[in-house]
């Protein structure tokens, strides 16, 4: 019997493979980065082949500095960066093109034509997606649409589609499994996320053929076992999440209102709501958390375009920090941010405003305005973009909140986390574990094939950090007003 998880966690520009021990403990990590693609305007490509690469060489090498063979391993989760779309042949196993990345906005016009057709309700209604370029089915079409050979062939069921974790699991298997999980459907735009099926009326709005589909499987359960001469022995692949829903996992949101937000280049907040797919009215995505046992969890989901990515704004163009830590000693220097604002709409504004054309601005500077005060501005536009978002999820949910759990490279900052659970008037907790998506498909894996018995037993292995804790007599209340009065404006 193994006496460990194996995560694989295929981000975009990395393919990771860290193994845990049975208290939830990473005991070996190994990396390496893939080429990123941009051949024109708006277009993001990986090469599947690399990621696939990548992450085999990722996984030999964990397994080498943890000095343990793969018959020690209990079985393996997979986590990944979620929508970015991969087309290849079944018999050859080679992709048919370039993966198209979640980052990719080719299909933008597209998306536009349907919207103009009235179809984004029709998708919002059963996917709980907005109809944008982001999200896989879009892709789909644009990939078969590039060669009637290709339309043929998946007209014979020659060909077949998956989002990274799909492709892994493909290759892991040597062809045996072509399945994905309700998390990465429900990011298709092809996926009814209330009958759990692949949606006939989506699939023919965006001409995809359903031969091309995976099967869709829980977030936890054995789904088939990796080919013996891969790794040295045949380990079970026992679950399956997307990037942020493993985060959310990982962090032990499974109570309904709990929250997670990851400050990374930009901030990813999901709320659990529970059995309930709750429709916003503040334009928020309703997507599936998990699904255990064929029981469905949902969530609300918004994203901050700009968060650690201003940081670095401040530190590659203004230069006024050589590091992004130091950002935090900076804003120290000054109590507060002297009435500066600073709207860090550097690429637009995403949820609740979704304004593509808005610019940043930096607004209420005088004469006695200093670094330290830009400093505090930009991490309280951080955290007042964030509370933008996590307001307006909590009015769509109803549900109370009950505090925010924190990940990401920016949350090592305490300040930043502080200026949060102030500007929120909520606790933050920040985890042990700064490794909390793979962490999530561990746990997810680990469940299923009886590593961990329960949930219960997972709670007690998740472990804080530390807790912020609302400051009485803190200046919210000012910084939110000039906030609310200037974002009014942009
Ligand atoms: P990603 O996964 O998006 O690459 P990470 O979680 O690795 O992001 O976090 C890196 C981001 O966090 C960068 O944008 C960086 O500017 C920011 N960052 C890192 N450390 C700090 C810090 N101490 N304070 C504020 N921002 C930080």
């Amino acid at each position: 019997m193994g006496k460990y998880v194996l995560a694989i966690d295929a981000g975009t520009t990395s393919s990771r493979a860290i193994i845990f021990d049975q208290k939830g403990t990473a005991v070996a990590i190994a990396q390496h980065e893939f080429t990123q693609y941009f051949p024109k305007n708006g277009w993001v490509e990986h090469d599947a082949y690399e990621i696939w690469e990548t992450q085999y060489k990722a996984l030999q090498e964990v397994l080498e500095k943890a000095r343990i063979t793969a018959d020690q391993i209990h079985a393996i989760g997979i986590t990944n960066q979620r929508e970015t779309t991969v087309i290849w042949d079944r018999e050859t196993g080679q992709a048919v093109g370039p993966a198209i990345v979640w980052q990719d906005r080719r299909t933008a016009g597209f998306c536009e034509t349907l919207t103009a057709n009235n179809k984004a309700p029709i998708f919002y209604d059963k996917t709980g997606l907005v109809l944008d370029a982001y999200f896989s089915g879009t892709k789909i079409k644009w990939i078969l649409d590039q060669n009637p050979d290709l339309r043929e062939k998946a007209a014979l069921g020659q060909l077949a589609f998956g989002t990274i974790d799909t492709w892994l699991i493909w290759k892991l298997t040597k062809g045996q499994k072509h399945v994905t999980d309700a998390t990465n459907a429900s990011r298709t735009l092809l996926f009814n996320i209330h009958t759990q099926e692949w949606d006939t009326t989506l699939l023919e709005l965006l001409d995809v053929p359903d031969s091309i589909l995976p099967v869709v499987v829980d977030s936890s359960e054995i789904v088939g076992v990796t080919d013996k001469t891969l790794l040295g022995a045949e380990i079970p692949i026992g679950g399956i999440a997307g990037d942020q829903q493993a985060a959310l996992f990982g962090q032990m949101c499974l109570e309904p209102g709990s929250v997670k937000n990851t400050y990374g280049t930009g901030c990813f907040c999901i709320m659990n709501t529970g059995d309930t797919p709750v429709r916003s009215k503040n334009k928020m995505l309703t997507t599936i958390a998990y699904r255990l046992n064929g029981k469905v969890t949902y969530a609300i989901e918004g994203s901050v375009f700009v968060a650690g990515a201003l940081i670095q704004w401040l530190r590659d163009q203004l230069q006024i920090i050589g590091q992004a830590p130091e950002i935090e000693q900076l804003a120290e220097t000054e109590e507060n941010s002297g009435g500066v604002t600073f709207i860090p709409a550097l690429s637009g504004l995403g949820a609740p405003f979704w304004n593509p054309y808005a610019t940043g601005a930096l607004l209420g500077i005088t004469r006695g305005t200093s670094k330290g005060h830009i400093a505090r501005a930009a991490l309280e536009a951080i955290a007042l973009r964030s509370r933008d978002i996590i307001e307006a999820m909590q009015k769509d949910a109803g549900a109370p909140f009950r505090s925010l759990k924190v990940d990401g490279g920016a949350s090592t900052n305490n300040l930043l986390m502080q200026i949060q659970a102030d500007l929120l008037n909520t606790q933050v907790i920040r985890p042990k574990t700064t490794e909390t998506t793979a962490l999530g498909a561990a746990f997810l894996a680990g469940l299923a094939t009886g590593f961990w018995k329960n949930t219960e037993e997972l709670q007690a292995l998740w472990e804080k950090d530390r807790i912020f804790s609302p400051q009485t007599n803190n200046q919210s209340a000012l910084v939110i007003k000039l906030w609310e009065e200037r974002m009014a404006k942009i």
